[in-house]
């Protein structure tokens, strides 16, 4: 499996507390080919950013990695020294969050921001021109001006562009994008998809497209992993986990997806919440809020049934 960019093997990320370990991460395992976009699917608090945050080491403490392994380019990510991962964090995986207001300094011009990046990773460049280039890249208009401005100056959607042109300027080889669209309006939401759809066919670069929001996958990436309760529940390729999925709970993020077609459509939500990490209940900690769950399921935690050969669920009541 060496062929794919990154490996991610049973990673467990926990997080030290005075009693127990909180169990945030338990056991997942994905794989990004180069080039491909692969989505991390589920509501906050099912372990997708952590998931993220871990590929690079990032993970603030009291969180540190339990187990699993994670290769990168044919690297151990988890065996590098703090000079390889600075050199990987921006330079091979660069990550783009929810809210851009939040990630760009105010007290900086945003051309100045970007320059930062090139500097540090790709000395002897013509930073002013490659910073023009990538505002250009990435659709803000007037970028010979717009360089000039501060983040407070500029839109939701435009701070966004900023923050991709940031994260395009070491040209990494990964793009983590972690809810990149949640903090926009609709419109202007769809223009940024589009963009990392049309960056990645230019600049073939892998992204790892982290969302909530299942029908943003649709068109944007090519496999799909659903994750609950720190796991990955269902995982397959975008048509299967779409048009044939098998896990209640992937059903139920489907059904919260709002529709244009189809007339006058309720759009239903799932009940309760995402368990607490620290009190996960016993067997599926997805079975309390189950429209399938019998009483099996509240004993025994399924394991990964495989439905084809890309496409595997944890459910014992799939079928
Ligand atoms: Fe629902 Fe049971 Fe399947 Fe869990 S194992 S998803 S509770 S049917």
């Amino acid at each position: 499996m060496e062929d794919n960019l990154l490996n991610v093997d049973q990673l467990s990320v926990f997080f030290r507390t005075r009693t127990e370990p909180v169990r945030a991460v338990n056991g997942v395992s994905f794989s990004v080919a180069p080039g491909e976009t692969v989505a991390l699917v589920g509501e906050s608090g099912c372990g997708k950013s952590v998931t993220a945050l871990a590929l690079t080491r990032l993970v603030a403490k009291p969180g540190y990695v339990a187990g699993g392994n994670i290769r990168f380019a044919g690297r151990d990510v988890l065996a590098m020294d703090p000079a390889q991962l600075r050199q990987m964090r921006g330079a091979e995986i660069a990550y783009i969050f929810q809210e851009p207001a939040t990630s760009l300094n105010p007290v900086f011009r945003v051309g100045w921001q970007i320059a930062e990046a090139l500097k540090l990773h790709r000395a002897g460049i013509a930073v002013r021109a490659e910073v023009i280039s990538l505002l250009n890249r990435v659709g803000l208009p007037d970028p010979e001006r717009r360089l000039n401005a501060y983040p407070h100056e500029l839109s939701g959607g435009m701070q966004q562009r900023v923050m991709i042109a940031m994260a395009l300027a070491c040209r990494p080889r990964m793009l983590v994008a972690d809810e990149p669209t949640t903090a926009l309006d609709v419109t202007i939401q769809a223009q940024i998809l589009d963009l990392l759809v049309r960056l990645q066919e230019e600049l073939g670069m892998a992204i790892l497209l982290i969302t909530h929001n299942l029908g943003l996958v649709a068109g944007v990436a090519r496999r799909v992993n659903v994750m609950y309760a720190g796991r990955i529940v269902e995982r397959g390729p975008v048509e299967q986990i779409l048009g044939q999925s098998a896990h209640p709970y992937t059903r139920g993020l489907m059904a919260a997806v709002p529709r244009l077609s189809g007339g006058k459509t309720r759009m239903i939500g799932i009940p309760g919440a995402v368990p607490n990490p620290a009190r996960l209940p016993t067997g599926c900690p997805f079975h309390p809020r189950c429209p399938k769950a019998q009483a099996l399921c509240r004993q025994e935690d399924p394991i990964e049934t495989i439905i084809t050969e890309d496409h595997r669920v944890r459910c014992h009541f799939w079928k």
